[in-house]
């Protein structure tokens, strides 16, 4: 494996960074998840895209073109003979002192790893996930805006330890005000009244990539779509759940703080959207290997 660290490649063993790197001692930068499929990196620009707003929003300069990143992404994949695989986009604000103080990391870290990704036992995609409400909550967006694809998830971790713990697959998050936000790395949806309903962004969030592209394929598929804020007992209630992520991809829910989803099967709107979303994988994205 080749690992890309600020435009050169090193093999797995000697990719190192700085134990003064500021993504390291304070979770100071931001980072990217990306997929590619049967050569193609999916949604390419658009993961770029929020790349960059990321790190605007923690005013964190990239020193790399829009272009610039996406051929390092495309190159990391080349070199590491990527078909199909997961890629880890990471910018810190990098080397600086112990003291917290931003100014004094000259130049930031970018690094790129392309390898797999195995979120789920893969028999969830058929019999469905359990998901349990969390204690950790989603801060509001004037702490570090959940909007913001950050290297700071310890809320994430927590609330994934607290699912582990409980039995649950997924851990299901709330703000502050008591709504649905998503869970500890994938939004979720809820399917009511055949309406294909998720939470809207202002109740904390990351802007999903998958949301986004399931919003659009609901549309397209002629279905009623809703951003919505909802409380649990819209989803308890709710005749269908998935989750959807870059990781995870579409994953059905059929147990929620252990009331039974549906008939504990994926519903069938959720299996359409599976169906539509593999397609759409399998014939988009950016070439990796151009002819
Ligand atoms: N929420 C959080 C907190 C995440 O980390 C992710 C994974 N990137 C998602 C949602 C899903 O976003 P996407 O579909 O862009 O991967």
């Amino acid at each position: 494996m080749k690992i890309y660290i600020d435009g050169l490649f090193y093999p797995k063993e000697e990719a190192k960074i700085s134990v003064f790197d500021h993504g390291l001692l304070y979770g100071d930068g931001v980072f990217e998840g990306i997929r590619a499929y049967n050569r193609r990196v999916f949604l390419l620009e658009r993961h770029i895209e929020r790349l960059f707003y990321s790190a605007k929003a923690i005013n964190l300069s990239i020193p790399l073109s829009p272009q610039e990143c996406s051929e390092a992404i495309l190159e990391t994949c080349r070199q590491n003979e990527i078909e199909d695989g997961y890629i880890r986009v990471v910018v810190t604000r990098g080397v600086g002192d112990l003291g917290l103080n931003p100014l004094h990391c000259h130049k930031p870290t970018i690094f790129i790893i392309a390898d797999k990704i195995s979120l789920y036992n893969p028999k969830i995609y058929q019999q469905g996930l359990k998901i349990r409400t969390v204690s950790t909550r989603i801060p509001s967006h004037s702490s570090v805006s959940p909007a913001i694809k950050s290297l700071n998830y310890l809320n994430k971790i927590l609330a994934k330890i607290e699912a582990n713990l409980s039995g649950a697959d997924e851990g299901l998050m709330l703000n502050q005000l008591d709504q649905i936000t998503e869970c500890t790395s994938e939004n979720i949806f809820i399917i009511k009244n055949s309406t294909v309903m998720t939470p809207p962004l202002s109740a904390g969030l990351l802007p999903g990539i998958t949301r986004e592209t399931i919003l659009r394929l609901s549309k397209e598929l002629g279905l009623k779509t809703e951003e919505k804020e909802m409380i649990l007992y819209d989803i308890w209630t709710s005749e269908e759940v998935f989750i959807t992520g870059t990781g995870a991809e579409i994953a059905p829910v059929i147990e929620v703080d252990g009331r039974s989803i549906g008939q504990r099967l994926p519903g069938e709107i959720t299996l359409l959207l599976i169906k539509k979303f593999r397609e759409l994988t399998q014939r988009t994205g950016v070439e990796i290997y151009p002819s």
